[in-house]
């Protein structure tokens, strides 16, 4: 049988999976019953990228609000008709929690009539029979698929199929939603969900989709990682003008779009965790009137993307400005400020920058500049024992990397006369072994100590690295927000050689103190010892 709790465990990212623990243990503790639904474990199960997670529980999910927030979950929007909330956990997850419910269709077009109900109901009001399943997260029965209508074997066959006959004129916004999935996925609808499809195409049903409905499907093309296909294929079918009548696809940025998806890729394989969510949204609509747009944004039902939306141009020009002023004056600097500025606006004024300046900086800061780590020479500060066992090896290591940004360490050599005085000194000779009870005996029983210099051999060298890390992981670490140093300042003046001489001057005391440091060990190793031989 297969180990869905173990596929979701290795398939969620790290934030997710603290998402998924920080929802279960809401529920937890509130007593209700909770299911991982929907897309999340289509995409589970078919290896394709997990966008969000949608959660469903037996219960009113509105009335959890403040403990989802207390628990450090962000409120994005709510939607009181199915109650649901819309959160975004930490680690920018973005997560659904719905109640389970019926919905009753009583005429074509008219909204369907809502009401609670067990989450084997609720499966039966889904669209498609891959997003009709759902794991349960509760003690007692925690990994189990309820899956009534065998979405497992439509994954496995790649076709998308509904549940029954009336699908799509209950709810016509499912014929959206199954273009959008078929140019996502590439997979084929059904040969019976087909001929309804194209029936209720000719009979235009989707002209009494639901205000809700267009909303909602707007926010997800957002989302999409190739939303210029989607777009695409909701105007070949004739959906991109019922979502907006002035929306086509010559009103979007196909070339920014393009560029934006392909940065973007670039991005994440640098291991940044980004979402282009508002940015997609700014192409896609880039050539509609501001009418038009405001429009569009009014329906959306998450105001966390409305407003990184609206924002997006203006944070993005005040990056550029930052850029091009003082605060980006070196390259240590820019790569301060572009570490500490947030992904999304990187990737947003790496697509769109006016200026010739801005845009060489940001393509360095993802190119060239990563390249400067590879010069940092990590087998000389193993060998000087400047490793990251050593509390101040983060800050060591990040000097070197901003002199050679900065050009200022010109030479392996100059480098080696920097990192030199950092160099703790060599750790002490391994106690004496003890041979019987006296001191004298002791004293018999002493090694010839070794070498000054060397490193001390066998079980004393335990403080001596093993392998280290590069230091450029104390280089600001992708994703992880790093407080802007602008109030460093780095010395422009001095000339790059004596720039290195200088620095490693004024590093002197450091060492000093690693080496008091050290000194101050050591009594307590003796004594631990002491005690040792004591014992035996
Ligand atoms: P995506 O990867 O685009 O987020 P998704 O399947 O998660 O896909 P959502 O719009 O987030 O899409 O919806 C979550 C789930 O809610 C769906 O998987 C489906 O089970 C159900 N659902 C959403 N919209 C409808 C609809 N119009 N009719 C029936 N079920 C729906």
């Amino acid at each position: 049988m297969a180990d869905y709790i173990y596929t979701m465990e290795i398939r969620l990212t790290p934030d997710q999976l603290k998402g998924v623990n920080l929802v279960q243990e809401v529920a937890r503790a509130a007593g209700i019953t909770l299911y991982l639904t929907g897309g999340a474990i289509r995409d589970i199960i078919s290896g394709f990228t997990i966008r969000d997670l949608d959660f469903t529980v037996q219960g009113n999910p509105l009335k959890l609000q403040k403990d989802f927030e207390r628990a450090g979950a962000q409120l994005a929007g709510h939607d009181d008709d199915v109650r649901t909330l819309f959160l975004v956990l930490p680690g920018n997850v973005r997560a659904e929690v719905g109640m389970a419910h019926t919905e009753t269709y009583e005429k074509v077009g008219k909204p369907p009539t809502i009401a609670p109900a067990s989450i084997q109901e609720d499966l039966r009001r889904r669209d498609f029979t891959v997003n009709a399943m759902a794991l349960s997260l509760n003690e007692g029965s925690r990994g189990l698929l309820l899956d009534p209508f065998n979405g497992v074997a439509d994954i496995e066959a790649k076709v998308l199929r509904i549940l029954h006959n009336y699908s799509f004129v209950e709810d016509p916004s499912r014929l959206i939603r199954a273009t959008r999935f078929a140019a996502r996925f590439h997979w084929p609808l059904e040969e019976r969900t087909q001929q309804r499809f194209d029936s209720a195409r000719e009979n235009k049903y989707i002209d009494h989709i639901s205000k809700g409905s267009i909303g909602h499907e707007i926010a997800q093309l957002a989302h999409e990682d190739d939303p210029l296909s989607v777009v695409r294929a909701l105007e070949k079918e004739e959906f991109l003008k019922v979502l907006h009548p002035h929306w086509t696809v010559a009103k979007v940025d196909t070339n920014g779009l393009t560029q934006l998806m392909k940065t973007r890729q670039q991005i994440v394989d640098l291991g940044y965790t980004v979402d282009p969510s508002a940015a997609v949204m700014h192409f896609l609509t880039a050539h509609l009137p501001e009418k038009d747009i405001a429009d569009i944004r009014k329906q959306i039902p998450r105001k966390d993307l409305i407003e990184a939306w609206r924002d997006i141009e203006d944070h993005a020009k005040e990056l550029a400005k930052r850029l091009m002023g003082k605060e980006a004056a070196t390259p240590s600097r820019t790569w301060n400020l572009l570490s500490s500025a947030r992904p999304e606006m990187v990737l947003f004024l790496a697509v769109t920058a006016r200026h010739q300046s801005v845009a060489q900086k940001i393509k360095n800061f993802f190119t060239k500049w990563r390249d400067v780590q590879k010069r940092i020479p990590l087998p000389e500060m193993t060998e000087l024992l400047i490793t990251p066992q050593l509390p101040e090896y983060p800050k060591i290591a990040r000097d070197v990397f901003m002199l050679l940004l900065d050009g200022k360490l010109r030479s392996r050599t100059e480098t080696l006369k920097f990192l030199k005085p950092f160099a703790p000194p060599p750790p002490p000779p391994p106690p004496p072994p003890r041979r019987g009870r006296g001191p004298k005996a002791a004293a018999v029983a002493a090694p010839i100590p070794e070498a000054p210099g060397k490193p001390a051999k066998g079980k004393g060298k335990k403080a001596a690295p093993v392998a280290a890390p590069a230091p450029a992981a104390s280089v600001p670490a992708p994703a992880k927000k790093t407080k802007p140093e602008a109030s460093r300042k780095p010395d422009t003046k001095a000339k790059p050689a004596k720039a290195a001489g200088k620095t490693a001057k004024s590093a002197k005391p450091a060492a000093k103190a690693a080496a008091a440091r050290h000194s101050t060990r050591k009594p307590a190793a003796k004594k631990s010892t002491t005690k040792k031989a004591k014992k035996r």
